[in-house]
């Protein structure tokens, strides 16, 4: 696809355009030849690609539950054109040689721009600092660190972290989980229904703890921190201070903690079994306001696929993570656009321009304007679906919004000018 017309599309903010695709870029629509290919997007919206600062892909290791085929296809349905790759892969990515690789596969497979996460520490296990310097340095050009998966509890470990990867401006992203307040049984929010349905509780000050000693090691060192998945209100209190004393820190949201509740665990079905756990309503409606005022900077999906095998067992036992990509934004249209806390201007700043921004990435969350990388998710404001698990590109059907009504935005995404998505193609 060389040459492509998106003809009335709504720029938000900036009224109907029509905007010209040639060789990956926006050029002058006036350019438009006849021989272009059309796409009418009277009454659709018009968004930069989406950026997913929190994917988990699975490959290499686990490519019965994902590849980055598959994840970045269902990426792609969603509305994305960068998907971040969490490093806890089999090997883990904590060299150089593993980021190289899974840049690479993203160039082979992918239908997004695949960009890998460096592993802080060496295996994940918390104890050595990995190569985060030549993994930065690499052709996979890592910004992005995290152990997620685990918590980067070790104080002096999160020092050194951060003392390193300001020199290349990359930052730290923390899986906030005190191990000794919540440790791997931990799968509950810990209150009345943990104690009711007699699963091991996950109590909120396992994270805000986790963050408030973090925002003060990244004012020591005064250098860039962010905090994935925040669940609960107690880290949005903290995050609020840190970001009033300029501390550099940055947070996402997960769809699910946008809308979802603990009282879903209550029929003990696996699919809503979470790290961090579902939370009361209450931490809900913080989130969400959170995600308003900009104290969280962006939504993330934590797309977790996973095998039958792994996920379809008592909940105790069974696997963390949901599935998301293909369901983020009719989540946060659902939570967010439709309650008018955020308008489509700032979907875009959520979804596209911040997540862009923490993971400096020079070619996405851009404006879709001339001489500009052609990454664009048109969105039908108006359409709905009942979500349909076994419609997916992910290998993984742990879709904890299966048989639920939701919107259906995302009509068209386009990616360095290739259409990657269409929808009824
Ligand atoms: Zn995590």
């Amino acid at each position: 696809m060389t040459n492509l017309l998106i003809r009335g599309a709504d720029l938000v903010g900036r009224g109907r355009s029509d905007l010209l695709i040639r060789n990956g870029r926006f050029v002058d629509p006036a350019e438009a030849g006849t021989d272009v290919d059309r796409l009418d997007a009277d009454g659709l919206v018009a968004l930069p690609g989406l950026v997913d600062l929190h994917t988990h892909l699975r490959e290499p290791g686990r490519e019965d539950a994902e590849t980055v085929q598959s994840g970045t296809l269902a990426a792609a349905r969603g509305g994305f054109t960068a998907v971040l790759a969490m490093a806890n892969t089999t090997p883990v990515t904590d060299t150089a040689e593993a980021a190289v690789h899974v840049a690479a596969l993203g160039a082979r497979d992918g239908y997004t721009q695949v960009v890998p996460v460096g592993a802080v520490s060496k295996g994940l296990d918390g104890v050595e600092l990995a190569e985060l310097g030549l993994m930065a340095r690499s052709s996979a050009r890592v910004r992005v660190f995290s152990d997620d998966g685990h918590c980067l509890s070790d104080a002096r470990l999160m020092r050194r972290a951060l003392e390193y990867v300001r020199a290349f401006d990359g930052v730290i992203a923390q899986h906030a989980q005190d191990p000794q307040l919540a440790g791997v049984s931990a799968c509950c929010h810990e209150g009345e229904i943990s104690g009711k349905l007699g699963l091991p509780g996950w109590p909120a000050a396992a994270e805000a703890s986790v963050v408030a000693r973090d925002v003060q090691i990244a004012e020591l060192t005064r250098s860039r921190l962010h905090i994935c998945h925040v669940s609960c209100a107690e880290t949005v209190d903290v995050i609020r201070w840190a970001k009033q004393r300029d501390i550099n820190v940055t947070a996402e949201v997960a769809p699910h903690h946008l809308m979802l509740t603990t009282n879903e665990v209550l029929g003990y079905d696996p699919i809503y079994k979470v790290n961090p756990p579902l939370r009361p309503s209450e931490h809900v409606e913080v989130l969400r306001e959170a995600l308003a005022d900009g104290t969280i900077d962006a939504v993330a999906t934590d797309h977790a696929p996973h095998a039958r095998h792994d996920k379809d067992h008592a909940f105790a036992e069974a696997a963390f993570g949901m599935l998301g990509l293909e369901t983020a934004l009719a989540v946060v249209v659902e939570t967010m656009i439709k309650s008018d806390l955020l308008s489509w201007t700032d979907v875009a700043k959520r979804m596209s321009i911040m997540p862009a921004h923490i993971a400096r990435l020079a070619d996405q969350g851009r404006p879709l304007a001339v001489g500009e990388p052609a990454n664009v998710v048109l969105v039908d404001p108006a359409a709905r679906q009942v979500i349909d698990r076994n419609d997916s590109a992910s290998l993984s059907r742990n879709n904890p919004w299966h048989g639920r009504e939701l919107p259906d935005p995302v009509v068209a995404t386009i990616w360095a000018g290739r259409v990657t998505f269409r929808k009824g193609r």
